[in-house]
């Protein structure tokens, strides 16, 4: 095995982060392999026996720095000023063949100094749903952290329900700095840590950006754009605490993510998530306050306070604007209009309230848009149909309004009835299922897997995700 390391976060201060090797494990096995991205990222091993013992965590690869990264974060809206990774140890970083700077990391590979209570492990069903969900964004079009390997480690894990197969997932990411990096060294008043994180950012995301507020802005607007794209997929993060904040703009964490079913602004999957406060329609707001956290930290290094802090703040208080333009262009694509204008807001608002009301399927709805198919997810057809009139006349206009609804709106999504099955049949060394969605999932815009785009039926509905770490 030969990866190009090229390790820039183990030269930062020591205070950054704690060095320990990954725990070894009884006896790794090869669940899944990527072999297309193991190639845009230089890496060099076919033998799968050699794969399991580098990516289960028992050989470290030449040229590693093995680490666990220090971070604080709001949980659910409470500050926890140390989290830290607890169970993930980035191995280093390699250059991609687009020339980005990419971190791997192996998640579930044993306690670390920030482990608190856990364990320092996964089990082998968040494992595969991490790897088949975030591969699907990518395929989507969605900035996101990417899956390796996943390996299962042959030793079997403690979670609320029993005993459970342990595995780890090889997250390969744009970096793992999170707002959560920003807010230890702010909280700890460690001005000098926080400058050297701020530049350390900059030169590794947003060279262009002109010190700590063009980095917030930098930041904002992919951010922006980022939840107009899960908000356009009907997709759910589930946590969105600032220590799964990205600075890149790409999503990281699959927990109890969820892509929905039925059209609900108020959807949430996370059994945790009682209040709700990570609900479908929640997000962009969110998302702001995420971002007002980071503005917070990084005011800390600004020595001229009052003039920093109206900057930032008015920084903040454009996102939202952002968010709606960003989700006016990919909504408006759903419904084939390419130059969408304002009023348009209204229009796609009006055919989500109708699909609220009737429980219709967000991604099939979409897709069927025109045809009888989406007419039969209403049963007030005669409101859908007075709303398809308006719509009709809106895109007479529109340049090739088939083709741009085609490519903004997917046949297949990981739906989580589907993982369910997914992760039960792995369980019992079944792998077909999951690749069989891999395989789906690769071309999601087009229609290949029919039995993958049918909603869950009564008895297969997952009312809930569980974090289930
Ligand atoms: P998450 O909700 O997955 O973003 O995790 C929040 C924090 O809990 C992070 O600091 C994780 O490293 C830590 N954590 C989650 N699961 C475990 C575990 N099984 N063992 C140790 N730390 C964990
Ligand atoms: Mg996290």
């Amino acid at each position: 095995m030969r990866i190009p390391f090229d390790n820039s976060y183990a030269a930062l201060p020591e205070g950054f982060f704690s060095r320990l090797n990954p725990t070894p494990v009884k006896e790794p096995k090869v669940l899944a392999w990527n072999a297309e991205l193991a190639a845009e990222l230089g890496i060099k091993g076919d033998d799968a026996q050699v794969q399991a013992q580098v990516f289960g965590g028992n050989e470290v690869p030449e040229g590693a720095t093995p680490l666990a990264q220090l971070y604080a974060g709001h949980q659910f809206g409470n500050f926890n000023p140390q989290l830290g990774d607890g169970r993930a140890i980035l191995l280093g970083e390699v250059i991609s063949s687009d020339g980005t700077r990419r971190d791997i990391q192996l998640k579930g590979a044993g306690p670390t100094p920030y482990s608190r209570r856990g364990d320092g492990r996964a089990w082998m069903g968040p494992v595969l749903r991490e790897y088949l969900v975030s591969e699907a964004m990518h395929a989507l079009g969605v900035p996101t952290t990417r899956a390796l390997a996943a390996v299962a480690t042959g030793e079997p894990i403690l979670r609320e329900t029993g005993h459970l197969p342990g595995a780890i997932v090889t997250r390969v990411a744009a970096s793992h700095l999170r707002v959560g990096t920003f807010q230890v060294f702010a909280h700890r008043g460690e001005v000098e840590a926080l400058k050297t994180l701020t530049d350390y950012a900059i030169a590794r995301h947003y060279p262009d950006a002109d010190g700590p507020l063009g980095l917030l802005r930098a930041v904002c607007a992919a951010q922006a754009e980022l939840v107009a794209q899960w908000m356009s997929f009907g997709f759910i993060h589930g946590v969105m605490n600032t220590d799964n904040c990205s600075i890149s703009g790409e999503t990281i964490d699959y927990g109890p993510c969820a892509f929905m079913d039925a059209f609900h602004q108020g959807r949430v999957f996370s059994s945790i998530d009682r209040q709700g406060r990570y609900a479908y329609g929640n997000q962009p707001q969110i998302v702001v306050w995420n971002m007002a956290q980071l503005a917070t930290s990084l005011l800390q290094q600004m020595d001229d306070k009052e003039t920093a802090v109206e900057e930032a703040t008015e920084i903040v208080h454009e996102m939202p604007e952002l968010i709606e333009a960003a989700w006016l262009r990919r909504f408006a694509a759903k419904v084939g209009i390419s130059n969408p204008r304002p009023e348009d807001v209204d229009l796609i608002n009006e055919l989500l309230s109708l699909m609220q009301t009737d429980g219709a399927d967000f991604t099939n709805t979409f897709r069927a848009l025109g045809t009888d198919q989406a007419r039969d997810q209403f049963t007030n057809r005669d409101a859908f149909d007075t709303w398809a009139e308006g719509w009709r006349a809106r895109i007479k206009d529109q340049p090739d309004p088939k083709a741009v609804m085609q490519a903004a709106n997917p046949a297949v999504i990981p739906r989580n009835h589907r993982i369910e099955q997914m992760i039960v049949a792995a369980v019992a060394g079944d792998m077909t299922p999951f690749e069989r969605l891999m395989t789906a999932l690769s071309t999601p815009f087009d229609e290949t897997a029919p039995e993958l785009q049918r909603p869950p039926t009564e008895d297969e509905i997952v009312p809930a995700t569980f974090c289930g770490t």
